[in-house]
């Protein structure tokens, strides 16, 4: 992981790195700011500048031995600890091999992901009181190859209040050599007396923009990747949740088409039964419903425009579109707009969703026969 291989958050990375030319390392650093924005791999891009011994142009080289030493996870100066399951006699040393596959396949950190990967079960994990027993037990040692040990705490905010003391303690007498590396979901929910001894980054969402750069350099068509980042709230879970086989958007697509079928022909028991389905996802979910249902509706009225380069779809929406397009027309496309608006709005105003989907989907009945 390179400061180049990261996208966005363009002020944290020069100023991280100003930490490091400048060499002035703070003895803890804190990442903070909501999940699926990529501060895993900023701190590990970070890790690799602070260790390499060939930086080239403001980043680390990627082939040095400690570049390599970072990439295959055996720098013994770089520590790892996070949230895990299991006994408290269990050291985080036993679930480093599902923590290496986790952090090089999910490197936005999909805490669900990484529940699954150790088996967690119906377990919340945290950080134990022994993890940090742990850091103190090396923290005295000196370190073994580098300059620096690295200590990176991933979720934080879970560890055990007896794990945060022990932490404090170590934040309150650090060692010359030894940097912690804090990364937070929640840095609110942090001892203030550990929170006040960071130094603190305050990492935004990543823009539309941004999520639709990763989509595409990933290879996904630029039309999915752009509807995706426009759903995703700047976060690359939500991202990949979406675009996943069996992913929202697919399952969208498939009750968008299902719905104006119905709706075509008039068929109200069907509609009924669809419109408590479609309820039945809560309302965050029927609201992001809703979205989908006012872009397809957009883009199948610019369908009749015939031009091309203002659509945005996938090839199977596009399939569907060309046949429902001629249905979407001058006459009826501002209030089917503006009912689709309002149903979005009242599902999340906490209306009743099951009402306020069978009235919406029946006004769609009557507007497509305009
Ligand atoms: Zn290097």
């Amino acid at each position: 992981m390179k400061f180049s291989d990261i996208t966005g958050h363009n002020n944290t990375i020069e100023s991280l790195r100003e930490l490091v030319d400048s060499d002035h390392i703070p003895h803890a650093i804190l990442l903070g700011g909501q999940e699926g924005i990529g501060k895993m791999r900023l701190a590990r891009a970070f890790t690799n500048y602070l260790y390499c011994m060939n930086r080239q142009n403001g980043d680390s080289c990627g082939k040095c031995p400690a570049c390599l030493q970072n990439e295959h996870h055996n720098n013994p100066d770089v520590h790892f600890i996070f949230p895990r399951t299991g006994a408290k006699q269990k050291s985080t040393d036993m679930f480093l091999p599902q923590w290496n596959e986790f952090i090089d396949k999910h490197s936005f950190m999909p805490k669900e992901e990484w529940a699954r990967a150790i088996d967690a079960g119906n377990t919340v994990p945290v950080i134990y009181r022994n993890d940090a027993n742990e850091i103190s037990r090396t923290a005295v040692l000196s370190s073994f190859a580098y300059r620096y040990k690295t200590y990176i705490i991933w979720m934080p905010e879970k560890m055990q209040p007896e794990c945060a003391n022990a932490l404090l303690k170590l934040l309150e007498e650090p060692y010359p050599d030894t940097l912690f590396i804090l990364v937070s979901n929640a840095p609110g929910q942090l001892l203030p007396t550990i929170f006040s001894r960071t130094q603190r980054f305050n990492m935004k969402p990543l823009t539309d923009d941004e999520v639709c750069k990763i989509l595409t350099s990933e290879g996904m068509a630029y039309p999915e990747a752009q509807e995706i980042a426009a759903l995703s709230e700047g976060n690359m879970i939500k991202a990949y949740d979406m675009a996943g086989e069996g992913g929202e958007m697919k399952e969208f697509s498939g009750y968008f088409i299902q719905m104006m079928r119905l709706c075509y022909a008039q068929n109200a028991a069907s509609i009924r039964m669809l419109s408590d389905v479609i309820a039945a996802f809560g309302r965050e979910k029927t609201a992001r419903y809703l979205a989908y249902c006012a872009r397809m509706t957009r883009e199948s009225f610019i369908n009749n425009l015939k031009v091309p380069q203002l659509n945005a779809m996938t090839r199977g929406e596009a399939d569907f579109s060309v046949k429902f397009s001629p249905f979407i027309n001058n006459r009826n496309v501002e209030r089917i707009m503006s009912e689709i608006q309002r149903a979005h709005d009242d599902v999340l105003r906490n209306g009743n969703g099951r009402l306020v989907m069978f009235d919406f989907m029946l006004k769609i009945m009557m507007l497509l026969r305009k």
